[in-house]
C-alpha cells in the first residue's frame, strides 16, 4: 500500500460507451463529434477518446488539446473548436491532420496569405444569435466568395452554436431558421446540435452532432435523460467522526450551528479537490446509499457532515459519495449556483482518476 488520501475520481467506462449509444438513439442518422475538451470535462481526454472510440470524430478547444490526442495515436478526424490562435498553428494544424472552426476574417485571412497547398478540412461558423464566435449572416456570401478564391482547396462544413437550447425554445427556433437559411445554400456537411440540441431539437441535428455534456451522464436540460449514467463518481472516505453538543458550531467562520448533540463526520474532500466552497449547509452528500447534509463550510481539504441521523451505523472509513452514481452532479451545482459541467471540469490536478468497467 503506497500513501493514501482516500478521494478519488472514479471514472465509469461502459457508462461512456453507454452514454454514446444515447446520443445515437436520438440521432441515428448523424455522425457524432464527440466533445472532449477541457481533458474531456475532466474524466482525461485520452480515457475518454479511446472508450468513444466509436464516435466519428473529436471535438476540443484548441490545437494543444488535438496535438494532446494525436501523440497519443488517435487517427479519427479531430476539430478544434476555436479555431486557431494565431497564423503560426496552421502548419502545426496541417502537421497533424487537424480540422479547425473558422470564425473571423482574420483567420480567413491567415489561410489567404498562407503558403499551403495541402487540402484544408474548414468548420465554417456562422454565428446565429450566441454573439460569441462566428460571422453574421449578412456576411455570408463575402465570405463564401473569400473562401472560393483561397490557395488550397477546401472541404467546408458549416457549424453554429445554441445559446439557450437547454432551456429558450423561442430562440433556438430562431436560431435553426437562421441556421436553415444559410445551410440551404450550401451543399456541404452541417452541424449544429450540441447535447441540449441532441435531446431536444431532432431538426438540429443535421449531418454531424456535437454532444458534450451528455456522454459524461450530467444534464443538458431540467429534464434528466433516461439511460444516461453519470460517468464520474467523485467519491472519499469518513476520516473523522465527533459528537457535539447542541449551540455549537462547526468549520471556519462557525456558520453551522447544532440544534441537537450532534455526530460530525469530517471527509477528506475539498476545494482543493474541487468540491466546490460555495456548497451551502445542507448540500447532499451519499453516506451507505442515503443523503445527508453537509454542515458548515468546505475546506480546503475536508468538508463535514451531519451524520446524526444515521449515528449507529457510520463507522470511520466509511465511503462518502459526493457526486456521481446515486447522487447527480447537477445536484450539487444546482445548490451552488452553477452547472455540472463546471464541477466536472474543476476536480483537480490531486484527485486520482480510477477506471472502473461499470
Ligand atoms: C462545448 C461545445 C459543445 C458541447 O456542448 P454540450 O453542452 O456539452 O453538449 C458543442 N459545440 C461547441 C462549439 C462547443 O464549444
Amino acid at each position: 500500500m503506497t500513501a493514501y488520501r482516500p478521494i478519488q475520481a472514479r471514472i465509469h467506462l461502459n457508462a461512456l460507451r453507454n452514454n454514446l449509444k444515447v446520443v445515437k438513439t436520438f440521432a441515428p442518422k448523424s455522425k457524432v463529434l464527440a466533445i472532449i475538451k477541457s481533458n474531456g470535462y475532466g474524466h482525461g481526454a485520452e480515457r475518454v477518446a479511446r472508450e468513444l472510440a466509436e464516435a466519428d470524430g473529436y471535438g476540443v478547444a484548441s490545437i494543444d488539446e488535438a496535438i494532446f490526442l494525436r501523440q497519443k495515436g488517435f487517427l479519427h478526424p479531430i476539430v478544434i473548436l476555436e479555431g486557431l490562435f494565431s497564423e503560426a498553428e496552421l502548419d502545426l494544424a496541417i502537421q497533424h491532420r487537424l480540422e479547425f472552426a473558422v470564425h473571423n476574417w482574420e483567420q480567413l485571412n491567415w489561410l489567404k496569405t498562407s503558403h499551403v497547398t495541402t487540402p484544408l478540412t474548414i468548420w465554417l461558423k456562422l454565428d446565429t444569435g450566441m454573439h460569441r464566435l462566428g460571422f453574421d449572416e449578412r456576411d455570408m456570401e463575402r465570405v463564401l466568395t473569400a473562401i472560393d478564391r483561397l490557395p488550397m482547396s477546401i472541404h467546408l462544413n458549416l457549424m453554429s452554436h445554441f445559446a439557450s437550447a437547454d432551456t429558450s425554445d423561442d430562440f433556438t427556433q430562431k436560431q435553426l431558421s437562421i441556421f436553415n437559411r444559410v445551410a440551404q445554400t450550401l451543399n456541404c456537411p452541417k452541424s449544429l446540435a450540441n447535447s441540449a440540441g441532441v435531446q431536444r431539437y431532432p431538426q438540429s441535428h443535421f449531418d454531424w452532432v456535437r454532444p458534450g455534456i451528455m456522454l459524461y451522464g450530467a444534464c443538458a436540460t431540467d429534464e434528466m435523460v433516461p439511460g444516461l449514467q453519470p460517468a464520474m463518481t467523485l467519491a472519499s472516505e469518513i476520516t473523522s467522526l465527533k459528537w457535539i453538543e447542541a449551540g455549537e458550531t462547526v468549520g471556519y467562520g462557525q456558520t453551522w450551528r447544532a440544534e441537537r448533540r450532534s455526530l460530525v463526520a469530517v471527509v477528506a474532500a475539498g476545494y482543493g479537490d474541487g468540491y466546490p466552497r460555495c456548497a451551502p449547509a445542507g448540500t447532499p452528500v451519499l453516506i451507505h446509499g442515503q443523503r445527508l447534509p453537509m454542515a458548515g463550510r468546505v475546506s480546503m481539504d475536508m468538508l463535514t457532515v451531519d451524520v446524526t441521523d444515521m449515528a449507529d451505523h457510520v463507522a470511520l472509513g466509511d465511503e462518502v459519495i459526493l457526486w456521481g452514481q446515486g447522487l447527480p452532479v447537477d445536484v450539487i451545482a444546482q445548490a451552488c449556483g452553477t452547472i455540472g459541467y463546471e464541477l466536472l471540469c474543476d476536480v483537480t490536478q490531486r484527485v486520482p482518476r480510477v477506471e472502473v468497467k461499470d
